[in-house]
């Protein structure tokens, strides 16, 4: 018998796809992914600490709740407390991106999604039912699809990077800016398009000064945008230069940069406790092989304003892999229950 509906990925969007596809009786089969260098289960979030802007989870004793939502089987998944955020004796932070995602996963769970950990390599949107291949698997058939498979932001490709993500390197300015270690120090911006100068600005709130280090003397970011970081005491433009490697220590995390002109080749290094990469994002999209539609970026394109429809009748798609623009949790999270209303809507008019 074919699925009423597969949704691929296992972010916030297909999450809370699953969560409005199982409570419409719909018995999604989510497919989660398995892990990979640049992509995990659970998706981007999973990448990232203490998540303070996803309305309803202000900082308190969140790990009391995750243990008490969350199956025990689950638990060594959860990382550990952030150290020093204490409040009256208990735990207090902001929930953290492995606990929001491995509670909706629980939410999803408990309204009867089935979950697969594997991944789609394969589809076939020219077959009605449509089919999807999973790696370990046979074809699926299935009525819908909800493609929430996410984006990967873009690094650099230094090793140095890889050693110091999470301990000084983020690719989230909106995420980690505010984290106490970034509080009153220098911090590097990579880019300068609009993200670069959004971060960069959004970081000048905390940092004691912002380098943007960009590798031309021209920025790409609009020209409101461009005004807005030029016109910032805090922000200092490193024209014609890439960062060239990470620096740090075992117990400081990442403690500056070397940059390196792309006029001469000539190095110097910058004191820096964060680097925060606005070097655009890349959506995962491989495994639809072109099959639908995408827009000049590489996104899944949608073709109606404020709905979650594809190219390809009964294939929506939701969450960053649809949006090169918003890409926070919570615009996912609410592009994922448009999704499943959309797939609840189109079962419906089919008689399915
Ligand atoms: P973007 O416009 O593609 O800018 C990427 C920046 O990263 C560019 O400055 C680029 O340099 C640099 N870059 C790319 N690869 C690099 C590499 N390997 N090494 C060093 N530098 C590299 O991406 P975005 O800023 O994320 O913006 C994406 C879209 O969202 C844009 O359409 C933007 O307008 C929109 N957006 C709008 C707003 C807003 O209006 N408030 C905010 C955020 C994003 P080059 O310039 O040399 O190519």
């Amino acid at each position: 018998m074919a699925e009423h509906v597969v949704i691929i990925g296992s972010g916030p969007a297909g999450w809370s796809a699953a969560i409005y596809a199982a409570r419409a009786n719909l018995r999604p089969l989510l497919f989660e992914g398995t892990p990979k260098p640049e992509m995990i289960p659970l998706g981007q979030l999973a990448f990232t600490t203490e998540v303070e802007n996803y309305a309803g989870f202000p900082a308190g004793n969140i790990r009391a709740f995750v243990e008490s939502a969350v199956d025990p089987a689950r638990h060594y998944n959860l990382p550990p407390a952030p150290a020093g955020h204490v409040k009256d004796g208990q735990p207090h932070y902001a929930v953290q991106g492995v606990e929001l995602m491995e509670l909706m996963k629980q939410q999803a769970l408990n309204f009867g999604t089935r979950v697969v950990g594997d991944d789609i390599v394969q589809v076939d949107f020219d077959s009605r039912p449509l089919r999807v291949k999973p790696a370990d698997g046979d074809w699926v058939e299935t009525h819908s699809v909800i493609v929430a498979t996410g984006a990967r932001a873009n690094y650099l490709g230094l090793p140095s990077e890889e050693t110091f993500k999470n301990r000084g390197v983020s690719a989230c300015a909106v995420c980690d800016g505010a984290l106490p270690r970034f509080r009153n120090k220098p911090l590097i911006v990579v880019g300068a398009g609009d993200s670069a100068v959004e971060e960069a600005t959004y970081l000048s709130k905390y940092a004691s000064r912002v380098f943007m280090v960009h590798r031309r003397d021209q920025m790409r970011a609009s020209r409101i945008m461009q005004d807005r970081a030029l016109s910032n005491e805090k922000i200092e433009m490193v024209w014609n230069h890439v960062v060239s490697e990470v620096l740090g220590s075992d117990d400081a995390g990442m403690t500056g940069v070397r940059i390196t002109s792309t006029l001469d080749g000539s190095a110097r290094d910058l004191s820096a406790v964060g680097m925060f990469l606005a070097i655009g994002h890349t959506p995962n999209t491989g495994f639809l092989n072109g099959k639908l539609e995408m827009n000049e970026k590489g996104y899944i394109r949608w073709t109606q304003p404020f709905r979650t429809w594809t190219t390809v009748e009964g294939v929506f798609a939701a969450g960053d892999v649809a949006d090169d623009y918003y890409r926070q949790a919570i615009t996912s999270s609410g592009t994922g229950c448009m999704a499943a209303l959309d797939a609840e809507r189109y079962l419906a008019d089919k008689g399915i």
